[in-house]
C-alpha cells in the first residue's frame, strides 16, 4: 500500500462563531481551487465533534440539511486533490478519531517526506492504519504520546516528522493551528469580532468579512480556545522555503500569501518574461484561467493589445461522457475553445503559467492554429519544470515532466509553436523579492530544501486534462 505524496489542500478553521459549520462551508467554498476532489468539515459543540466529508464539489456535498447536522462554534473544514487511483472517502479530510483524550479531528495541507517510515516503526509496533493518507501517521503519534495535554502531544508527534505541513486540530474545546518550521505552505490568521479564523488563502477571509491579521509564522502553532489566542514556537528553526509555485499557479490571485498579493507577483513575472523573452506579435493571448494575470504584465511590458482569444467554459463539472475516438481532444476542447474571429490571420502570444506534460499546450497550439493563426509565441512565466515536487504540490513523477528530459527547442516542436520562451529562475526570483532565499526553488532545479530519507519519488498523475 503507497503512502501518497501529492496533497493538494485548503484549509479552513474557525473557533468562537455561532455559524461555524456555515462560515467553514463558505471558507472551503473560496478555497475550492486547491482541491476538487473531495471536501469535509467537523464541528465541535463543546461536548462532541460532529463530520461530515464526501467525494466532490464543496457546493455538492454540504446542503442545508448536512450544514445542520454540524452544530457548534468551532470547525475546521478541508478540500482535498488527490491522486487518480487514490480517490477514495477513507483518504477525505479532516481525518477524525478517539484517542484517550477525547475526540480529535485533523486537517493538513503539504506533504510528510518520513511518513513512509515513521508508519511502518508505528504498523510494526501495532498500530492499525485506516486511510494511505500520511495524515493519518501524525494522528497515531498524538495517540501515543505521554504528553498531558493535546498542545504537548501536537508538539511530540510533529517533533518527528519531516516535510511540508500546515495543519489544523479540531477538539471538543479548542483548535489548533501550525505550519511546519520551513514554512512551505501559506496558512493565515483571521479575526471578526470574537471570532478567530485559520485560513490557507486570505481569499476565504474576504467572503466571510473576516479581517486578515497577520500570516501564521513558519515554525509557528497556535492554540486557540476559551482562554484565547496563544502563540508558540516549540519546534527547531529551519531554513525557510516558501513554495515559489504557489505564486507561480496554485493560490488565488486575489490572496495576500508569503507577503504579497499573489495577482501582483503574477502580473510581475509576465512583466519579467517580455523583458526575457519579447515577441513581435499582433496580440498577447491569455490562457485561462491560469495565464491571464502574466498576460497583463506580458502584454503592458511589450505594449501589444490583450485579447480574449481563448474562452473557458466556467461550467465543466468534474464528470462528463467523453465520445471515444470520434472527437480528438475532447478533454481540452470541452473547457477550452478559441476565437476565430480575434485569431485568424494574426501573429499571436500566447502566455501560460507552466508547462507540466505539455499535453495541454500541444493542444491548444493545435486549436489556434486550426482556426488561422500565422505564428504562435508561446511565453510561459515560469522556468521550466524539471523535478517533482514532494511538498504539497501534485506533479507527476519526474519521467513524465516534459521538461526534465527534452530542451526548450525539442518542447517548442513538439507543442507545435514557432518559438518558445521560459521565464528564468533568476527572473523569477527577483519578481518574488527573494533577496534572502526564503522560497523553494526545487521544481525548477532539483535543489530540495530537506534531504529525503530514502526515494520519494512514488508516482502520482496530475490532471493536465481537466484544467
Ligand atoms: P500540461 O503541461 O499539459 O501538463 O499542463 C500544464 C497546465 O496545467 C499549466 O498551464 C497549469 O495551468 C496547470 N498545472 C500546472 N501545475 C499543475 C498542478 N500541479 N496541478 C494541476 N494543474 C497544474
Amino acid at each position: 500500500m503507497n503512502v501518497e505524496w501529492g496533497e493538494q489542500c485548503g484549509l479552513f478553521g474557525v473557533y468562537g462563531h455561532p455559524e461555524a459549520a456555515n462560515v467553514t462551508y463558505l471558507g472551503l467554498y473560496a478555497l475550492q481551487h486547491r482541491g476538487q476532489e473531495s471536501a469535509g468539515i467537523v464541528s465541535s459543540d463543546s461536548q462532541a465533534l460532529h463530520s461530515h466529508r464526501s467525494m466532490g464539489l464543496v457546493s455538492e456535498i454540504f446542503t442545508r440539511d448536512v450544514l445542520r447536522s454540524l452544530p457548534g462554534q468551532s470547525a475546521i473544514g478541508h478540500v482535498r486533490y488527490s491522486t487518480t487511483g487514490t480517490s477514495d472517502l477513507k483518504n477525505a479530510q479532516p481525518f477524525t478519531v478517539h484517542y484517550v483524550g477525547g475526540g480529535l479531528a485533523v486537517a493538513h495541507n503539504g506533504n510528510l517526506t518520513n511518513a513512509h517510515i515513521l508508519r511502518t516503526e508505528l504498523e510494526a509496533h501495532g498500530s492499525i492504519f485506516q486511510s494511505t493518507m500520511d495524515t493519518e501517521t501524525i494522528v497515531h503519534l498524538i495517540a501515543l504520546s505521554r504528553e498531558r495535554d493535546l498542545a504537548g502531544r501536537v508538539v511530540r508527534a510533529l517533533k518527528q516528522v519531516e516535510g511540508a505541513y500546515c495543519l489544523l486540530f479540531l477538539s471538543e474545546n479548542g483548535l489548533i493551528a501550525v505550519r511546519d518550521p520551513h514554512g512551505f505552505r501559506p496558512l493565515v490568521l483571521g479575526r471578526q469580532k470574537n471570532a478567530y479564523f485559520v485560513a490557507s488563502e486570505t481569499c476565504a477571509f474576504d467572503l466571510i468579512g473576516a479581517e486578515f491579521e497577520r500570516e501564521i509564522e513558519p515554525g509557528e502553532m497556535v492554540l486557540i480556545d476559551d482562554g484565547g489566542l496563544t502563540s508558540f514556537f516549540p519546534f527547531t528553526p529551519a531554513k525557510t522555503s516558501y513554495c515559489v509555485f504557489e505564486f507561480i499557479y496554485f493560490a488565488r490571485p486575489d490572496s495576500f500569501i508569503f507577503g504579497r498579493n499573489v495577482y501582483g507577483v503574477r502580473r510581475e513575472l509576465g512583466v519579467q518574461l517580455a523583458r526575457e523573452h519579447p515577441a513581435e506579435a499582433d496580440i498577447v493571448i491569455p490562457t485561462p484561467d491560469s495565464g491571464f494575470s502574466a498576460a497583463i504584465g506580458y502584454g503592458h511590458e511589450v505594449h501589444i493589445p490583450i485579447e480574449l482569444g481563448l474562452i473557458r467554459n466556467h461550467y465543466v463539472g468534474r464528470t462528463f461522457i467523453e465520445p471515444k475516438q470520434s472527437i480528438r481532444h475532447f478533454g481540452v476542447k470541452i473547457k477550452l475553445n478559441p476565437v476565430k474571429e480575434v485569431i485568424k490571420g494574426k501573429d499571436v502570444a500566447v502566455v501560460d503559467d507552466s508547462i507540466v506534460r505539455a499535453t495541454t499546450s500541444r493542444k491548444i497550439m493545435k486549436m489556434i492554429r486550426k482556426v488561422g493563426a500565422e505564428r504562435i509565441h508561446v511565453r510561459i512565466s515560469s522556468p521550466p519544470i524539471t523535478h517533482p515536487c514532494f511538498f504539497g504540490i501534485d506533479t507527476p513523477m519526474k519521467s513524465e515532466l516534459i521538461a526534465s528530459s527534452h530542451t526548450i527547442e525539442e518542447i517548442n516542436r513538439y507543442i507545435t509553436s514557432d518559438t518558445l520562451g521560459y521565464l528564468s529562475v533568476e527572473g523569477l526570483r527577483q519578481c518574488v523579492g527573494d533577496d534572502d532565499g526564503n522560497f523553494c526553488y526545487a521544481c525548477f532545479t532539483g535543489g530540495y530544501p530537506i534531504k529525503f530519507p530514502s526515494p520519494v519519488e512514488e508516482s502520482h498523475t496530475h490532471p493536465s486534462e481537466e484544467r
